[in-house]
C-alpha cells in the first residue's frame, strides 16, 4: 500500500486547493437540514446529478418530516423512481420521517448517533450533514476520497473507516472542515478513476502515483 504523504507535503496540497476554491461546497441540493439528510440518504450508489433532478419537485412539496409523511411511500415514489434502489429508499425516507416526529420533535439531531439511528442514515450520511449542516470535521469517505487517498498517499487506507481516520490524524487541523469536499471535487473532475487528468492537476508537482496520464 502507498505510504501516507508527510505533513509538508499535505499542507502544500490543501493550501492550494483552498487558493483554487476557498469555499467549496456538496453538488447535492437541498434546502434545509431535513432535506439535506433525505438527499444524501438518496444518493447511495446514485449519482448527485440523478438526485437533484429527481429532488427538486419532491422539496417543493415535502420540506420537512410532516409533509413528507403526509405525502406518504407511494408519493416518495413516483418522485424518485429514476434513482436505483428507489422502493428501499422511498420506504427509508418515509421511517426516517417518522422516527424524526416520533423521537426528536420534528427535527434532525446534531449528534452522530442519533443521526446513525434514523433508518437508511449510516456513517457516511451521518458525517455529510455533521460537515456540511453542523459544521464538525466530519469526513464521509465516498468512492473518490478512497481512490485518490490510495493513489496518491493523501489518505491511505484498507478501509473507508481507515481513510476517515487517515484524513483525521494527518491532514493539517485548518482544512479539516473543507477536506471532504476539496477531495470529492478533485476525485470527480480531476483525479478521475479510469483516466485521471495529470496533465491538468494542479498537485500534480506533488503527487507519487506512478501511473501518472500525461
Ligand atoms: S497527478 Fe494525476 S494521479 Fe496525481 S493527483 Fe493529480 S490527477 Fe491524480
Amino acid at each position: 500500500m502507498i505510504k501516507q504523504m508527510p505533513y509538508q507535503t499535505l499542507h502544500e496540497i490543501f493550501s492550494r486547493f483552498q487558493t483554487q476554491e476557498a469555499e467549496p461546497k456538496g453538488e447535492l441540493d437541498h434546502v434545509n437540514v431535513y432535506t439535506l439528510v433525505v438527499a444524501v440518504a438518496l444518493s447511495a450508489q446514485a449519482t448527485d446529478v440523478g438526485v437533484n433532478k429527481a429532488t427538486k419537485e419532491l422539496f417543493k412539496i415535502a420540506d420537512t418530516p410532516e409533509k413528507m409523511l403526509a405525502l406518504g411511500e407511494a408519493g416518495v415514489i413516483e418522485h424518485i423512481k429514476t434513482i436505483g434502489l428507489f422502493r428501499n429508499k422511498a420506504k427509508n425516507v418515509i421511517k426516517l420521517s417518522q422516527k424524526l416526529v416520533d423521537e426528536f420533535g420534528g427535527k434532525v439531531p446534531s449528534s452522530r448517533a442519533a443521526l446513525e439511528s434514523l433508518p437508511g442514515v449510516g456513517r457516511k450520511t451521518a458525517n455529510v450533514v455533521l460537515n456540511m449542516w453542523f459544521h464538525h470535521p466530519a469526513q464521509a469517505v465516498d468512492t473518490h476520497i478512497f481512490r485518490i487517498g490510495n493513489r496518491t498517499g493523501i489518505c491511505p487506507g484498507k478501509d473507508v473507516v481507515a481513510v476517515e481516520r487517515a484524513i483525521e490524524d494527518n491532514i493539517p487541523v485548518e482544512f479539516q472542515h473543507h477536506a471532504h469536499h476539496w477531495l470529492i471535487l478533485h476525485g470527480r473532475y480531476v483525479c478521475k478513476a479510469r483516466a485521471p487528468v495529470c496533465g491538468n492537476c494542479i498537485i500534480r508537482d506533488l503527487c507519487p502515483f506512478e501511473e501518472k496520464n500525461l
